[in-house]
């Protein structure tokens, strides 16, 4: 039996998982998500601890990087501290 139909059909009300929620992070904090999905990731977040803190992290850098540069901040600088936050959160788990 593969009754997967009716879970994807559901559309908009749909439920993301953490893979999904992580994948459109960065397009969300963005605001580059149409407003549906926008809805579905913050909705995700409000019950996914997890999430949230990848999230909570994720706007702190970019806050981060918005205070210490005037100007744009330059992607390599933002590729390293992401580089960064891996490594910290690997030796955390
Ligand atoms: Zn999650």
């Amino acid at each position: 039996m593969s009754v997967q139909d009716n879970a994807e059909a559901s559309g908009a009300t749909a439920p993301v998982d953490c893979e999904q929620a992580l994948g459109k992070l960065f397009e969300f904090l963005d605001s580059e998500l149409p407003e549906a999905d926008g809805d579905r990731i913050r909705a995700h977040l409000e019950y996914c601890e997890p999430c949230l803190a990848e999230y909570d992290v994720e706007e702190h850098v970019r806050a981060l990087v918005r205070r210490s540069c005037s100007e744009c901040a330059p992607v390599e600088l933002h590729v390293r501290i992401r580089e960064h936050l891996t490594v910290l959160r690997t030796q955390l788990t």
